[in-house]
């Protein structure tokens, strides 16, 4: 089921400009794998090395062990999938997904057939007739799909394939384009610079910036570990204090402020009085009173949305923070209010000073 995908080394430059530099990642049968990052970090250049748009500079990509630098983009067997769905504007549903048949020479007589199949899985099969300016954008981008998909490719591509929807329509789609993959179990490559698309669709995903990979992982451990205080802040909401290491009678703890909370097991050497960075997540905040544990801090202001309250704080040495708590346990904290705010030990997300290194 689906192919491997192994990126080795791989180099692209683009005139003096080196944008990939000796990147490697490997992508399992039939996983649906995303590449994440903010703008120009070099996704869809890697994309476009994968399929063949682009050359190589150095490295390998290998699909199933084999070496593919220099196959052309019409002999990799590769579907993708853009962000202006590209769909030829003079053709039906049924012609446009119906060209890459013809195009590989497929008898007309399993042509309909093939076509109905996919317009099935997409579920636009009451659409076949349609001519593209008749299509919402959502079904625009699952015509795009479905040409992708029904010429059979081993590996299905797809850049920032929701770009131009709607939110709601972000969200039916992503659900349905993960739906598909699964059904049909192709290996799946897919960019986008959306953090929550990223976290819903995949079943790992690399955090890229720069150019270089700063993590792969399963977005559970992307977003609960990250590996690095760029991680951290990319994805998802994170309060970055400052603090530091204290080791007494073979005892470990961080220090945040007056706050003292146990480790009791890092991964990695600690020095008593090295200082640190604390990355802690909004919702991972217990407010106490003020007399209670944790840092000491004052509410300055609080959102209610329903479901949560979101708190700005500020701490003692003027930081501001923001806390969020399940709305339905908490009266709302009156502006002004000293706290304390507690965590527990396993919430704590630990770096080196310089960000670079997670040492939980
Ligand atoms: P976005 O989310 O904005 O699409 P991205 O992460 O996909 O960003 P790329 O499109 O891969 O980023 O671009 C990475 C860098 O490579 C950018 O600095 C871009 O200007 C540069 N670049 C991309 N294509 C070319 C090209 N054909 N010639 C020169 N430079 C290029």
């Amino acid at each position: 089921m689906g192919v491997a995908i192994s990126i080795e080394n791989a180099v692209k430059r683009f005139g003096k400009d080196t944008i990939i530099n000796g990147l490697s990642l490997d992508i399992k049968p039939g996983e649906f794998f995303t590449l994440l990052g903010p703008s120009g970090c070099g996704k869809t250049t890697l994309l476009r090395m994968v399929i063949g748009f682009n050359s190589i500079e150095g490295g390998e990509i290998k699909v199933d062990q084999k070496v593919i630098n220099n196959i052309p983009t019409n002999k990799r067997n590769m579907g993708m999938v853009f962000q202006n769905y590209a769909i030829f504007p003079h053709m039906s549903v049924r012609d446009n997904v119906a060209f890459g048949l013809k195009n590989r020479k497929i008898p007309a007589s399993q042509i309909e057939a093939q076509v109905d199949e996919i317009l099935k899985i997409v579920k636009i099969d009451h659409l076949k007739n349609r001519m593209p300016a008749k299509l919402s954008g959502g079904q625009q981008q699952r015509v795009a799909l479905a040409r992708a998909i029904v010429i059979h490719p081993e590996v299905l591509l797809m850049d920032e394939p929701l770009s131009n929807l709607d939110a709601k329509l972000r969200v039916e789609m992503r659900n349905a384009i993960k739906r598909i993959q699964q059904q049909i179990g192709i290996t799946t490559v897919y960019v986008t610079h959306d953090q929550e698309e990223a976290l819903a669709v995949s079943d790992r995903i690399a955090v890229m910036n720069g150019g270089v990979i700063q993590q792969i992982d399963t977005p559970k451990n992307i977003y609960q570990r990250p590996a690095n205080l760029f991680v951290s802040t990319f994805i998802g909401l994170s309060n970055i204090l400052s603090g530091k290491i204290s080791v007494k009678n073979g005892e470990t703890s961080i220090q945040i402020q007056d706050y003292t909370v146990p480790m009791s097991q890092l991964s990695q050497e600690v020095k008593d009085g090295q200082r640190i960075k604390v990355s802690i997540r909004p919702e991972e905040f217990i407010i106490n009173q003020a007399d209670g544990a944790g840092i000491p801090a004052t509410v300055k202001s609080s959102v209610f949305l329903g479901i949560t309250t979101h708190y700005f704080v500020a701490l003692a040495d003027g930081q501001e923070i923001e806390v969020i708590q399940n709305s339905d346990i908490w009266d709302i904290i009156p502006d002004g209010s000293g706290i304390r705010l507690a965590v527990q030990p396993q919430k704590i997300n630990i770096y080196t000073e310089d960000g670079n290194k997670n040492l939980v």
